[in-house]
């Protein structure tokens, strides 16, 4: 075979949780669908999450396998069978799975020594992965998971410290030197950054790999956020590579619905619901695939929704195990009352086929990156419900920056159950999502920045453009000096 023809070969390593894989099993599609021979590596339980989309792809002609490797959950402390991050129900858990993963190492190097790919992607959770690639002489990309604006605000809190130089949790900062004047508190900040926790160190070594490795994948387009991107290459020294919005992969009903684990409503239902209202009418309420508020939280999003006179479809992480079982986190006749104004989806959504559905209007979130470009690329404004990781930061782009999303006024940062919202917040925020001037100025900025996006994926698009120019800058490091 020439050297011209040569077929690159990328493996890539996502994080197991839902959060990632989604978008990382995008991510592989991008770059089969220009040719690219592509492996992914995961583990037993998390093939079902996958197989379906790859089975597709394959019949479309792609080049994409799934290599399967053991996931040591009994070896780290977890009970048998916990494969997927949102199964770690408490933070002690979720620590022992980040244990657990990096115990893969081994398994690793074994797969690129037997397969020596021309380029290994992996997650921004997988640090240890650069010296395991290294070892082969395979450069090491990172994708990341969330946005520029937050990777660069993180690391300017990380360099300069901002946090220990005010008196409260509760006073305002301004991070330095960062455009924008953007303020936050200690208690919006992860606890691990906030303190010495378990995590901190793994999460240090996690953002000094993104200097040590060949470059960032990012899940955005430069448009959406130009002077983070140019900050974070320019002035952070980051290599970047913008290839989003990802999920607009996603064009057909099939590919909206088979993301992740399988809906728990049937789409055509779901359609048959939307399809019976007006245009900008319904609020859709999600908080993603591994927040977990409790019952008391749940209620008063129920009562806050009750009296916002608004429709919804509200998704809640709860199955209901019989007709008979009485649901503590619902009050008195709730569905009753809701019947044809409010849907409620019990475990797992279709929530790209949703969100992109005309009659939503607006999106309460909670800020997860994947969540909030997938509504940036419906054009669908949102209320703001930051509760873990780097949420706080995303909500900032949302409110400050892009003036798509209105704040429910969450401030404390706490894994799983965020900060309490009471029903008075919740009532206003999703009445003023919906109608209204601010509504529809924000509604009008959201559609503006979708067309944007699709505009950046398609041929010669700004994120189109990247892609290719990463593909042809490993092709020929692949033939030169990488390998
Ligand atoms: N998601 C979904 N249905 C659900 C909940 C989540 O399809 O019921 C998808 C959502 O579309 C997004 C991902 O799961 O692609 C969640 O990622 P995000 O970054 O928003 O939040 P995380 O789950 O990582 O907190």
């Amino acid at each position: 075979m020439s050297s011209q023809n040569r077929q690159l070969q990328i493996f890539f390593l996502p994080f197991m949780a839902h959060g990632h894989m989604i978008p990382f099993t995008d991510l592989v599609m991008l770059f089969a669908a220009k040719g690219v021979k592509t492996t992914i590596i995961t583990t037993t339980l998390n093939v079902p999450h996958i197989s379906k989309v790859t089975e597709r792809a394959k019949s479309l002609g792609y080049e994409i396998n799934i290599l399967v490797t053991y996931f040591p959950s009994v070896e780290a402390g977890l009970p048998e069978g916990c494969e997927s991050f949102d199964q770690a129900s408490s933070p002690d858990m979720q620590f022992k799975f980040f244990t657990a993963t990096t115990m893969l190492r081994e398994p690793l190097a074994h797969l690129l020594q037997a397969h020596r790919p021309d380029c290994l992607v992996a997650d921004m959770f997988f640090p240890w992965v650069t010296d395991v690639a290294a070892a082969f002489g395979i450069p090491r990309i990172v994708f990341h998971g969330t946005c520029v604006f937050s990777l660069s605000a993180t690391e300017h809190i990380r360099l300069y410290e901002p946090h220990k130089k005010v008196s409260s949790d509760s006073e305002p900062f301004v991070i330095p030197n960062f455009p924008g004047e953007i303020k936050l508190t200690r208690s919006q900040m992860p606890d691990f950054v906030r303190q010495e926790t378990g995590f901190s160190k793994f999460y240090s070594e996690s953002r000094e790999t993104e200097l040590k490795c060949y470059g960032v994948i990012v899940n955005s387009f430069y448009e959406l956020e130009s002077a983070y991107a140019d900050h974070y290459t320019k002035v952070l020294g980051r290599r970047a590579w913008h290839v989003g919005p990802i999920s607009l992969r996603n064009r057909g009903t099939i590919d909206k619905t088979e993301r992740g684990k399988k809906a728990c409503i049937d789409d055509n239902e779901c359609l048959a619901w939307l399809n019976s209202k007006k245009p900008n009418s319904v609020v859709y309420i999600c908080f993603g695939s591994v927040t977990n508020f409790g019952s008391s939280q749940l209620l008063e999003i129920a009562t806050g929704l009750e009296a916002s006179g608004q429709q919804f479809i509200w998704v809640v992480r709860k199955e209901k195990k019989n007709e008979e079982e009485k649901e503590d986190w619902l009050p008195e006749g709730f569905e009753k009352r809701m019947e044809g104004k409010g849907l409620i989806i019990r475990g797992w959504a279709p929530q790209v086929l949703i969100l992109d559905h005309e009659a939503i209007g607006g999106f309460v979130t909670h800020c997860g990156w994947n969540s909030t470009l997938e509504s940036v690329c419906a054009g669908v404004p949102m209320v703001t419900w930051p509760v873990a990781a780097e949420q706080f930061y995303n909500e900032k782009l949302l409110t400050q920056i892009l003036r798509i999303g209105i704040g429910v006024g969450a401030q404390k940062w706490a894994r799983l159950v965020g900060d309490f919202v009471k029903r008075e917040a919740i009532e206003k925020a999703v009445r003023e999502i919906i109608v209204g001037d601010k509504a529809d100025e924000m509604r009008s900025r959201a559609k503006a920045l979708a067309e944007s996006g699709r505009k950046a994926v398609e041929k010669g698009g700004s994120s189109d453009a990247d892609l290719n120019a990463l593909i042809q800058e490993l092709s020929a490091c692949a033939l030169k000096t990488c390998k």
